[in-house]
């Protein structure tokens, strides 16, 4: 998957520098010109900043429009690209305490009426649903918790919380355009499972968002 990522975050910086390119090509005169604004492009691109993802998502995002299918996903690139690099640069770095577990709402079973978006420590953790078994989780790690029904909500939840990182769980969707717009917080992400179709009854690995936590506060191996 992270070969895959890679290739579709230089796909999109090639297809992104052939613009400037052309402009380079047409004032110089010298193919040169061109393939050297996409060698550049591509050379900046390793840092992987969030403005090289976010040009390399905009300009693949058409393209999966028209292409479809598994496997040519641009979100699964900023995930897989973004959470890789908030792991390398923070991990082992980040107090419990200053993460923030941000938590889509369609993980609430659907039929649940506590108001959990409100405050999550409504959830009596009946076991019906992962709500529970997280917020056990963040009792035990010591992070915060935080559930959004939307990308506005998790804005206003990052701003008010000031988390140094987030480990955020959503659909794919949601996640690759949220990452982006959570800059500069760092976000690792953790892409929900979706057994009854989208936005209903969604779960997550536990397990995996705990691994995630432990390896920004350091209490997990960087290599597992
Ligand atoms: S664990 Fe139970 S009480 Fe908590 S949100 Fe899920 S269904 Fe509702």
């Amino acid at each position: 998957m992270k070969n895959r990522s890679q290739f579709h975050y230089h796909l999109g910086l090639t297809i992104f520098s052939l613009f400037p390119g052309v402009i380079v090509l047409l004032l110089t005169r010298q193919w040169y010109g061109l393939v050297a604004t996409v060698v550049l492009v591509n050379t900046f691109g390793l840092f992987r900043t969030n403005l090289f993802l976010s040009l390399s998502f905009h300009v693949l995002k058409p393209l999966a429009g028209l292409f479809g299918g598994e496997g040519f996903a641009p979100e699964e690139m900023v995930i897989t690209l973004g959470s890789e690099k908030t792991l390398l640069k923070f991990g082992g770095k980040v107090p419990a305490g200053r993460i923030l577990l941000l938590l889509p709402h369609c993980l609430q079973r659907h039929e649940c009426q506590r108001r959990i978006t409100f405050d999550p420590y409504n959830c009596v953790r009946c076991g019906q649903c992962p709500v529970g078994a997280l917020l056990d989780l963040a009792d035990r790690t010591g992070v915060k918790i935080a559930i959004a029904t939307g990308g506005t909500l998790a804005r206003r939840h990052i701003i008010e919380l000031k988390p140094l990182a987030v480990v955020a769980v959503a659909c794919p969707r949601d996640l690759g355009q949220g990452m982006l717009d959570a800059h500069p917080v760092p976000v690792a992400g953790v892409e929900n499972q979706r057994p009854a179709g989208d936005c209903l009854d969604t779960t997550v690995d536990i397990i995996t968002v705990e691994k995630t936590i432990g390896r920004l506060t350091g209490q997990v191996d960087l290599a597992t």
